[in-house]
């Protein structure tokens, strides 16, 4: 093995170990950004799924674990838009 293939086997390295590193750098980024996503997603639904409802129908109230703006009222079975107590 000569000098020139031994440097030339080191660049390949080095522009191989920058790829990787650049990738793994990505690739941890990414996660990262994924996870934090995923927190902020947990947590504005738990606020969600601890509202009050109200029935405007039978005017039961209940805590629904639905986090979308209409529920189901459990004791007439009505659907009806969200109204939270104040
Ligand atoms: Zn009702």
């Amino acid at each position: 093995m000569d000098e020139i293939t031994l440097i030339k086997m080191i660049k390949i390295d080095f522009t191989l170990g920058i790829t990787l590193y650049l990738g793994f750098s990505i690739i941890i980024l990414l996660i990262w950004i994924v996870s934090e996503w995923k927190k902020r997603g947990t947590v504005s639904k738990v606020n969600k799924t601890r509202s009050l409802w109200q029935c405007p129908t039978c005017f039961y109230e209940y805590v629904d674990s639905c986090s979308g703006s209409i529920s189901k009222c459990p004791k007439c079975k009505t659907l009806h838009k969200k109204r939270e107590k104040m």
